[in-house]
């Protein structure tokens, strides 16, 4: 039987909904050979994963999913495979933490504004790993009774021209390129067909971060449908970049996701675990 991979997934030490630990056995649990865990912008949740993955013959992938201010959009990079203790790609990660405490009170001050007080509370209290997200204050604002769910809240709330929007000022690529490949890793373009680029531009996007080092697509990604599989994978072939697949697992409270249940990739992928 072939391996089953999921190489993106969230733990609480971002926003996901389940500890590391918990993330690797129920990974275990679901059939998962090979798992990931790329967190926003942090490390610290690796290591626990790894010790729980390692008893019950989960492959835990050291990773994480950085986000990056390009051309006026945010692109999230996966590194993959990388060594999580490499001072460059720590003091990096520093830094967009440290941004992300700062944004978290704007937001939060930005809801109040509109008549929402203790949403920075609330969010935070929600949070219990490294950083603060959006998605706790979208969690935060469900609970409450502002919105019905959390696309909802996105929708309404958390995106540019709403009053908990704050634009980010994440890390530059070439940045994020340097940290990735600092600590060995092998980087990816996240979700390439989530963001809202014309193809032209995404191609440009691809084209850089080639040039930059990178060296594969999320083809097959949790968030793509089936003929953006198709489309990215021809992109990667164009480019002559590798092929990756995660299904960007954040917990079970997002039951249309689960963890390792992937298609394959389609033909003619080079995939980027014959490169771990
Ligand atoms: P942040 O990095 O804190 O700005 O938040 C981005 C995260 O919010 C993504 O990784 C998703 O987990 C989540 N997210 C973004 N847009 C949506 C949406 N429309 N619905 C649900 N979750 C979303
Ligand atoms: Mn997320
Ligand atoms: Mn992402
Ligand atoms: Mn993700």
């Amino acid at each position: 039987m072939p391996l089953k991979y999921d190489l993106h997934s969230h733990s609480t030490i971002s926003d996901g909904t389940l500890t590391p630990a918990v993330l690797a056995s129920q990974a275990a649990a679901a059939g998962v050979d090979v798992l990931a865990l790329t967190d926003h912008d942090n490390v610290s949740g690796i290591a626990a994963a790894r010790e729980a993955a390692e008893p019950l013959g989960l492959r835990l992938i050291s990773g994480v999913e950085i986000s990056v201010s390009w051309s006026g959009h945010t692109v999230h990079v996966l590194g993959l495979n990388l060594d999580e203790s490499a001072t460059i790609l720590r003091q990096g990660l520093q830094k967009l933490c440290d941004y992300r405490a700062w944004r978290a009170e704007e937001i939060g001050r930005g809801l109040e504004r509109k008549g929402i007080p203790g949403a920075y509370e609330g969010a935070c209290a929600l949070a219990t790993g490294a950083l603060v997200g959006r998605l706790h204050f979208a969690r935060f604002l469900v609970k409450q009774g502002h919105a019905k769910d959390v696309k909802d809240v996105f929708r309404n709330y958390l995106v540019a021209g709403k009053p908990g929007y704050v634009r980010g000022e994440w890390a530059t690529l070439e940045d994020a390129m340097g940290w990735i490949l600092g600590a060995e890793g092998l980087a990816v373009i996240a979700h390439p067909a989530r963001y809202k680029m014309t193809r032209g531009k995404l191609r440009r996007l691809i084209g850089e971060f080639r040039e930059l080092g990178g060296r594969g697509l999320e083809v097959v990604s949790g968030s793509h449908s089936r003929d953006e599989y198709f489309t990215m994978a021809r992109h990667a072939r164009d480019f002559g970049l590798l092929a990756s697949a995660g299904s960007d697992y954040h917990g079970p409270d997002n039951p249309w996701i689960s963890l390792g249940n992937l298609p394959d990739l389609p033909p003619g992928c080079d995939p980027v675990w014959n490169y771990f």
